[in-house]
């Protein structure tokens, strides 16, 4: 088949718009024009219609469109036909999808379609298509459509003659035509990267109703037509050129796990192995199954991996039902082996570090490009593009300052605010995070609380629901170590048949995640309420915070997991006992002083247990004063202090660390109040 002639295309979309029904949809597009100025047109149709048709769009896109264009321009009223207008094609089948890695400069020219996560998303702009000069010498106007990304003017005025240098163009910019104009990134999907790899990525070129259609993290998939553009600046154009797809439709796309296809024999596989009751365990052993013991890390990774079910209060808020983890130790005690294994086996994954490899970050960034048009640039971090998956961050203490800010809400809220210079968004971030830091002082010193010995605030350390310390004990573990890497050598001359492999296991989590929603039973919904009592209850003894009702939000999640994990609708009592079983050694592990008593606020604030009575002290004469007052000033609050014992100093001191804690906060210079 040769190339159609200009007027064949064009007989064949009249024809493809009588027949498949389209004059109707472009007569009410005719009214609404030119608010609206899309007419979308299904690939299939096309497909169906003319393997000519067909083959022109796809072969030389952008005539075939412009022709179809025209067709449709025609058919409006007289007075209408000025503006711009646009076919669009959509549904394009799956099995034209292009791999992002696989586009080369064959295809340029061609209409490709690929999918991806945006990554990044410039400010809308206007652009212009067709500029009106007003010749300065006789007045005369003269119109030119702009191809390029250079302004071009007209070559000579057709009013009087004069060249463009004998006379000068002014640019009429109410005669103009102006078109919104974005350019956006497309990074491959997480899922369609082999382990390791790092992520392709594409610009595409969005123009008037598709630009800011789209924010970072969302899953598109993008028809357009292949494009170059000289590397270097307009002045020195290199000869390397760069690609671009310049968007005929951009369709969002809603689907999780899409790579992840389940047969019917995955589906009784996966059935079968959930029919085992040991299968918790069973898949906890499958996790890093090189590192040596941490059975209850492992669990929580593992529940990590299946996650609780979010809630949406009758207030409109929400509670995250992703699970957030932190595992802290030096390096060389097994974190890496456990995160990595993490995004290897989980459906959707990110792997990064907190230093970050770019400027986006964990969370996001807006920034001016630094080349091209200068624009305005909204970036995703790792937590945006790991969306409805799982993050794993190693060296979380090393993240940026203007990530620490960030954090907060994007782990609690599991969103991502955006406001800067024009560019308001706001990102999703409903990912869970397996995250990995090292003590500030290589080891843990058991008499001092984790907040002081981690480089992260303790207001993000109480956002994770659970924090295990790795060990790293030389001497009595060796002998073990050896014993286990024996077994496994053993298992490798005489294999003991385990069909799970990672494959099953991704597939597993997949479909629990889509398909079951456990509610709590009365049953495990009253063991975790008498453990939530008793920790409670310990207060009375030891003067100190065993536990909270964050714990107690990350036990129903737990809950929820455990029950996931075994592909049951029900959690009921040993989910629950499973749930407190993890807690329990969380707080144990990391709440615990020398002494043996459990006190959370080791976890989530700085203040030392021995000094707690100091810091109440300043606390009870802030909350005095402010009921008389409504705040507490300075120097009240000192005159108070020091008729108890303490310095100046030594409530100034306090004062600080107070505030940095969340305690209190100072409405106005020298006041104080509490935050409750
Ligand atoms: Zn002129």
């Amino acid at each position: 088949m040769g190339v159609m002639s200009p007027e064949n295309v064009k007989t064949m979309w009249e024809m493809f718009f009588v027949q498949y029904g389209y004059n109707v949809k472009i007569s009410l597009l005719g009214e609404k024009y030119p608010d609206e100025r899309s007419l979308i047109v299904d690939f299939n149709e096309i497909q169906e219609f003319s393997s000519e048709l067909l083959e022109s769009l796809t072969e030389n896109p952008e005539e075939t469109l412009k022709y179809g264009e025209e067709i449709i321009l025609k058919k409006f009223p007289e007075e209408q036909r000025i503006s711009v207008l646009h076919l669009r094609i959509k549904n394009i089948p799956d099995d034209r999808l292009r791999e992002i890695r696989k586009i080369r400069s064959k295809n340029i020219g061609e209409l490709i379609t690929i999918e991806g996560l945006v990554r990044q998303v410039t400010e809308v702009r206007p652009r212009l298509v067709t500029g009106a000069f007003q010749c300065t010498s006789c007045g005369h106007v003269n119109y030119k459509d702009q191809e390029t990304e250079i302004l071009e003017l007209p070559a000579f005025c057709e009013g009087c003659g004069k060249k463009r240098g004998e006379t000068r163009f002014k640019l009429l910019e109410d005669f103009s035509i102006f078109l919104d104009s974005q350019r956006i990134e497309i990074q491959e999907n997480p899922e369609d990267i082999r382990g390791g790899e790092q992520p392709q990525r594409i610009q595409a070129y969005l123009e008037d109703d598709l630009a800011g259609a789209v924010v970072p993290g969302d899953r598109v998939r993008i028809t357009g037509i292949l494009k170059t553009r000289p590397r270097g600046t307009r002045q020195n154009p290199s000869v390397v050129f760069d690609i671009y797809i310049y968007a005929v439709n951009v369709e969002a796309m809603k689907e999780e796990y899409k790579s992840i296809v389940l047969t019917d024999e995955d589906i009784y596989k996966i059935k079968e192995l959930a029919s085992d009751k040991n299968v918790i365990e069973r898949l906890r052993n499958k996790i890093a199954s090189t590192l040596f013991g941490l059975e209850i890390e492992k669990e929580a990774i593992l529940l990590q991996l299946f996650g609780g079910i979010p809630l949406k209060r009758r207030d409109g808020t929400r509670i995250r039902g992703d699970i957030h983890i932190l595992l802290v130790g030096d390096p060389g005690t097994g974190k890496s082996q456990l995160l990595k294994y993490v995004s290897n086996v989980a459906p959707k994954s990110i792997f990064t570090s907190g230093k970050g490899s770019t400027a986006a970050g964990l969370t996001a960034a807006a920034t001016k490009e630094e080349f091209g048009e200068g624009r305005w640039t909204l970036e995703a971090g790792a937590l945006v593009l790991a969306d409805n998956g799982i993050a794993a961050i190693d060296e979380i203490d090393k993240m940026d300052d203007k990530d620490r800010v960030a954090m907060h809400e994007a782990m609690e809220q599991q969103t991502v605010t955006i406001s800067k210079a024009g560019m308001n968004a706001t990102l999703m971030t409903r990912c869970s995070i397996l995250a990995a830091a090292n003590p500030k002082f290589g080891r843990f010193d058991l008499s001092k609380p984790l907040a002081e010995q981690i480089n992260l605030l303790p207001t993000l350390l109480s956002r994770f629901d659970a924090i295990f310390k790795m060990p790293d004990v030389p001497g009595n573990v060796d002998a073990k170590i050896a014993e286990h890497i024996l077994e496994i050598h053993m298992e490798t001359e005489e294999p003991v048949k385990d069909e799970i492999d990672d494959d099953l296991f991704k597939k597993y989590i997949a479909y629990a995640k889509k398909h079951i929603n456990p509610k709590l039973t009365d049953e495990a919904k009253n063991e975790l309420k008498s453990y939530y009592l008793k920790m409670r209850s310990l207060y009375t003894q030891t003067k100190t915070i065993p536990i909270t009702a964050r714990q107690l939000e990350a036990l129903i999640r737990l809950t929820q997991a455990s029950a996931r994990a075994r592909l049951s609708n029900y959690a009921g009592i040993d989910d629950a006992r499973r749930a407190i079983r993890i807690i329990q050694h969380f707080i144990e592990d990391v709440a615990t002083n020398a002494e043996g008593v459990i006190d959370i606020d080791r976890v989530a604030s700085t203040i030392p247990t021995g000094e707690r009575t100091k810091y109440e002290l300043v606390l009870d004469i802030i909350r005095e004063l402010q009921e008389v007052k409504g705040f507490a000033g300075e120097d009240e609050i000192i005159r108070e202090a020091e008729q108890r014992g303490f310095t100046s100093l030594d409530i100034q001191k306090i004062l600080k660390d107070l505030q940095r804690d969340n305690f209190i906060y100072m409405p106005s210079n020298g006041r104080f109040r509490l935050i409750e």
